[in-house]
């Protein structure tokens, strides 16, 4: 199936035949016809699997059509959790609607409110905007919503978590009751469902992978590690595997401070992106990140929510996500656009607890192991915290030193690439020695069963992988 198939025509077929988009992601044919018959789609699509253009592509293609808008009118109108996901969006709408007459503008808060007030003197065809912000434009007398004709909810479920929920509703009360609406969201609470049903009668569902599950190709291992020796573990799997680059979550932003100043120390050069930052220093080290004068960047979940680095290779997850949700959010900023990707999570003891989360949403277990030179002391501390005896099929204390579990290798993915490498250093790359330490004596340092020859990620639960714990 081509994009000129789909349904688009000339003007945007040259943009997308400019970006080297040969032919539509999953998401894209599936969601591309039902928009563009006017429909209301409600979609289960995470970051990277082509969601933006799924909902762009068809919303230029009908915008040209209609008249434009005029004094302060928006007639698409896109809400989104964060100012990065908002300014990507917005450069999605540009880049693919650039032999077009779209206009378009993005608002969010951290920025100067004026320049946006005036972008938005003459109306735009499609506003790009985070929920407070448009507010204070609203009440502002900046921006007038009743004349929008489709509306769309990107990353709704985020949206939820961040609180937003009372905003969206005046939002929507704000725009005309017969409009298009657009709700995409990678999880799908029953929150999700009712936000859904609020929208209006007669939503298409589509799901381009089944809901609460992650991007197939991404290769996932938790690692175990004391907690004080996080830091000193990252650094060495950096260095020793020669990292690329790699997208590196915290819970705190002061927890992103120290993490990039030990790295900084040890000649690693990281940026940071947090709530703490000013907009500008945020979109600085954004930049600096993707142009790849920088090698790590350290984030928390807010702040990375939904920005799009391609060929990101790393994922390092440097605390357990609390969240469930937020581990797929996290992890899907790898395994991008068809590519390969590695996620790592550093697990200390008191945090198990968050494992069996993970675990039960995702319905697999994900690969478990320890570096031989990281090996973890800790004791679970006195009532609990700890699950990890549940998983010795034998009631023995689990050594971590390996328990690699089968893969099995899920085919395609939502660009339908042809096979791929693994997105890691060739082990010809890596330093000599660097296999000795690692369990199991395999090069890559990886549980043996995941290789990139099987890249499909990790067994699903109930199905016949054996969990093999091996004593040391
Ligand atoms: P998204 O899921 O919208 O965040 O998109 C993830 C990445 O995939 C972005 O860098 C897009 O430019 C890229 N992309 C989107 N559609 C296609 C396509 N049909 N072919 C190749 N890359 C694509």
């Amino acid at each position: 199936m081509s994009f000129k198939e789909l349904g688009l025509s000339e003007p945007i077929l040259r943009s997308l035949e400019e970006l080297k988009h040969t032919e539509p992601s999953e998401i894209q044919q599936q969601a591309i016809p039902i928009i563009l018959a006017g429909k209301n789609i409600m979609a289960a699509a995470q970051t990277g699997t082509g969601k933006t253009g799924s909902f762009v592509l068809p919303i230029i293609e009908m915008l040209q059509e209609r008249a434009k808008p005029y004094g302060k009118n928006v007639h698409a109108l896109v809400l989104t959790p964060t100012r990065e996901l908002a300014a990507q969006v917005r450069e999605s709408v540009y880049t693919y609607g650039k032999f077009t007459s779209i206009t378009s503008t993005a608002v969010f808060g951290g920025a100067k409110i004026f320049p946006q007030k005036s972008k938005l003197k003459k109306g735009v065809d499609v506003l790009v905007a985070t929920p407070g912000r448009l507010l204070d434009l609203v009440n502002q007398k900046a921006v007038k919503l009743d004349q929008v004709q489709i509306l769309v909810l990107d990353e709704a479920d985020h949206m939820l978590d961040m609180g937003f929920i009372n905003d969206i509703k005046k939002i929507i009360s704000m725009t005309p009751p017969v409009r298009q609406n657009l709700l995409f969201s990678a999880t799908f609470s029953p929150e999700i469902k009712k936000l859904a049903q609020s929208l209006g009668d007669e939503l298409v569902e589509i799901s381009a992978h089944s809901p609460n599950t992650t991007v197939t190709k991404i290769k996932q291992v938790i690692y175990h590690v004391d907690k004080n020796k996080k830091n000193d573990l990252l650094a060495h799997m950096i260095e020793d595997e020669q990292w690329t680059q790699a997208l590196v979550f915290s819970r705190t932003k002061h927890g992103c401070e120290k993490i990039s100043k030990h790295l900084n120390a040890a000649g690693i050069q990281t940026g940071t992106i947090h709530g703490d930052k000013t907009q500008g220093a945020r979109t600085r080290a954004l930049r600096e990140f993707k142009e790849k004068d920088v090698r790590i960047l350290v984030a928390t979940d807010v702040a990375a929510r939904g920005i799009d680095i391609s060929n990101l290779p790393f994922v390092v997850n440097f605390d357990m996500p609390t969240y469930p949700n937020d581990y797929i959010h996290r992890i899907g900023r790898t395994g991008r656009a068809g590519q390969e990707g590695t996620a790592i999570s550093l697990m200390s003891v008191d945090e198990h607890k968050f494992l069996r989360g993970i675990e039960g949403l995702l319905k697999i277990k994900i690969d478990q192991t320890s570096h031989e030179a990281f090996k973890p002391t800790d004791k679970p501390s006195s009532g609990g915290g700890g699950d990890s005896r549940s998983r010795n099929p034998r009631g023995r204390k689990p050594a971590f030193s390996r328990n690699s579990r089968s893969s099995d290798s899920k085919s395609g993915n939502s660009f339908s690439k042809p096979g791929g490498s693994s997105s890691r250093p060739s082990g010809a790359g890596r330093p000599g020695g660097s296999g000795a330490g690692r369990p199991g004596g395999n090069n890559s340092g990886r549980p043996s069963g995941n290789s990139a020859g099987n890249p499909g990620g990790n067994k699903k639960t109930g199905s016949k992988a054996k969990t093999r714990w091996k004593k040391t």
